[in-house]
């Protein structure tokens, strides 16, 4: 199911003992904790591509917290895992949505993140899902019609690859921050959800959309857990406790039927 990422090739990857290799002879490994790193020497080299061990961190302790439960369940409900499902969860940073889904329905699970780091993390964590280092901005790395459902939370999209990996009859859940998402720590929001209708145009129709959303009651520390895990923090004064918004706008597309 997985194919070798290197550019003009994109043939299907044979899994060996501590490897994958491709019928070219391109060569990737299976890393330690189970997960496969699919990065190019050249995207290797680029100083630690997506999230830092401290945005990760603290993204985690936030989770652990219990914060971010309700936008879980919203986003579970709006999937509808069967244990029959085969999920991929492009830009999955530490695993923690699509490791849960799969604990809680059984369903396979594979999960794509740049961030060895944050792939490393979620191997450990959830070794019942597959996980690989890739760089979906390009290439998402499985064949055709491999998925019956795609899930983009906050991150990256590739409308084309979605398209190419999901069947027909598949579902594409986008969670995207709505305009109060934070909105206590940004000072204001903007709605994001005019631009991903159209970045999905052409390959997908939107199904249903829902509010996902939760405030909490953060102390100094969990605020700056949530400042360290925001990619752009907009302000600069030392963190205090603080009532602190969490808010997405949760998409549902199905795939436009090919010609
Ligand atoms: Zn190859």
């Amino acid at each position: 199911m997985l194919l070798c990422p290197v550019r003009n090739c994109h043939l299907a990857l044979v899994r060996e003992a501590r490897r994958l290799v491709c019928p070219r002879g391109h060569s990737f490994d299976v890393a330690r904790h189970g997960y496969i790193n699919l990065l190019q020497p050249q995207e290797r080299s680029s100083r630690q591509p997506g999230d830092t061990e401290a945005a990760l961190a603290s993204r985690r302790r936030l989770h652990q917290r219990g914060i971010t439960a309700p936008l879980l369940e919203a986003i579970a409900d709006v999937l509808g895992a069967k244990p029959a499902d085969v999920i991929l969860d492009a830009g999955c940073g530490d695993g923690f949505y699509l490791g849960s889904i799969v604990g809680q329905t059984g369903c396979a699970g594979h999960g794509v993140d740049i961030s060895t780091a944050a792939i490393d993390a979620a191997a450990k964590r959830y070794p019942a899902c597959e996980w690989v280092v890739a760089n979906a901005d390009r290439f998402v790395p499985y064949a055709d019609r491999s998925f019956s459902a795609v899930i983009s939370i906050t991150a990256r999209m590739n409308a084309g690859e979605f398209r190419r990996v999901l069947r027909d009859n598949g579902r594409l859940l986008v969670a995207i921050p709505a305009p109060d998402d934070l909105i206590e720590l940004r000072g204001r929001g903007r709605d994001r959800t005019a631009r991903t209708l159209e970045t999905f145009w052409g390959h997908f129709q939107l199904a249903g959309r829902r509010p996902a959303s939760t405030r909490a009651h953060l102390d100094a520390a969990a605020v700056q857990d949530v400042l360290n895990s925001m990619y752009r923090p907009l302000r600069r004064q030392p963190p205090q406790a603080a009532e602190v918004t969490f808010s997405l706008d949760l998409l549902l597309f199905c795939p436009v039927k090919p010609a």
